[in-house]
């Protein structure tokens, strides 16, 4: 008998139980442990902040996993000790012989100064009913949507909700004009400059002003400070930067830095049978940008590690390996998405395309967590 802890019941966490539940016998204990009751997609974020549908409809709870044999634990990870595969849990120790960490990547809204008191910030869902509200009930005039320096899930969210912000404030005739600012030089840097030329005439083209090289300091009433200049709004949208949570850095997992470092194709940590997936991990690529937090790469990253645990409890090499490819679903409104896909691992560069909206990737983003909710939930 050999038990495996996983640490985060988010998208890689359930999708690495999933996979060890259909691998392992049931003599293999397997145990899940989230702080949370319940898991939804990231983009049912979005889909609720522009009123497209709740969040609940994708709501299911962590419990539903146990059809699985998957033991769930509701509890908060005190502490991490990955030299002894253990965890404590309000309290309890909690032993292991394999353990993955899938803990994700919080929230960090005071990096953006002035967010809480002045701007909207739909990650957070204690906020989103908040922050949908005050969407509803703007009548006109300047938005602003601002994004952090430090990484945040799924980087071409922003961009997706200003092109579905058009589409919203034109079915209810209020008259919007769309300033979107990011500290980098380009939309999203790890597409390449062609495509993101591509992205940005789209943006362009609804009336969507992008200001690169724009690093918020500062958001005050009616005014976003930059670092040498200032513009006014009358809406503010604003992504907080996130950060590898405080358990993980103070388990030494980060050596230092600000992620856990894995090995990018075996995803282990350094530790025997200690694992990382998902957007707590940081995995450069080939032009030294991190490989963005994505929910399909910590899914593809759960089946790698769960596999190569599995080889390990039954006494054979792990041979397992994550390859890098990845896909994401970008929706510009009217039911179309672009899809951004490629290999984000592939060298000397990553090799990521951006297709021309099309009615079948908005399907394929519905089917995703359709497939999904179906797979892990049966439901
Ligand atoms: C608006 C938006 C749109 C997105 N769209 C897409 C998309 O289209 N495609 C896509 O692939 N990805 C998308 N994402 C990104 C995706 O949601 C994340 O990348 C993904 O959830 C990461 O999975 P994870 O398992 O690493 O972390 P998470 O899913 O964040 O899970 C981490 C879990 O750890 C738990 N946890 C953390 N600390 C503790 C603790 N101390 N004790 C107990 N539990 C703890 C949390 O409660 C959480 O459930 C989107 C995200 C957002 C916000």
């Amino acid at each position: 008998m050999a038990s495996v802890l996983i640490l985060g019941g988010g998208f890689g966490g359930i999708a690495a139980a999933v996979s060890l539940s259909m691998r392992l016998t049931s003599d293999d204990p397997i145990t899940l442990v989230d702080r949370r009751e319940s898991f939804f997609f990231g983009f049912r974020k979005t889909w609720a902040f522009l009123g497209t549908s709740p969040l609940a409809e994708g709501m299911r709870p962590l419990k539903a996993l146990e059809r699985h044999g998957i033991e769930v634990r509701q509890g908060t990870i005190e502490s991490i000790d990955p030299g002894s595969r253990s965890a404590v849990v309000d309290g309890e120790r909690l032993d292991s012989d394999a353990m993955i960490v899938a803990l994700g990547a919080q929230a960090k809204p005071v990096s953006m100064p002035g967010l809480t008191e002045h701007g909207l910030n739909f990650y957070d869902p204690l906020n989103l009913d908040a922050a949908a509200a005050k969407l509803a009930a703007f009548d006109g005039g300047r938005v602003a949507i601002v994004l952090p320096s430090s990484p945040y899930p799924c980087a071409p969210a922003p961009f997706e909700t200003a092109l579905l912000l058009v589409e919203y404030f034109s079915a209810k005739s209020v008259e919007a004009e769309i300033h979107l600012y990011s500290p980098k030089p380009m939309s999203l840097p790890v597409l390449g400059k062609a495509s993101c030329s591509v992205l940005e005439e789209r943006l362009s083209d609804r009336g969507i002003v992008f200001h690169p090289m724009h690093t918020v300091e500062k958001i005050e009433e009616h005014k976003v400070r930059f670092e040498t200049t200032a513009d006014p709004y009358d809406l503010l949208i604003g992504i907080p930067g996130h950060v590898c949570p405080q358990v993980v850095v103070d388990s030494g997992l980060t050596n230092g830095g600000a992620w856990v470092k894995v090995d990018s194709r075996t995803l282990e940590t350094g530790h025997d049978d200690v694992y990382a997936i998902g957007d707590v991990i940081s995995i450069p690529l080939a032009d030294g940008k991190p490989l963005p937090k994505a929910g399909v790469f910590a899914e593809a990253q759960a089946k790698v590690a769960s596999a190569r645990i599995v080889s390990r409890l039954t006494g054979e090499a792990p041979t397992a390996a994550y390859d890098g490819s990845g896909y994401c679903f970008l929706e510009v409104g009217h039911k179309e998405a672009m899809l951004v896909s490629g290999n984000f691992l592939a060298e000397p560069h990553p090799d990521v395309q951006l297709t021309e909206p099309a009615a079948e990737h908005f399907e394929a983003k519905g089917e995703l967590e359709r497939s999904r909710l179906s797979e892990w939930f049966s439901a």
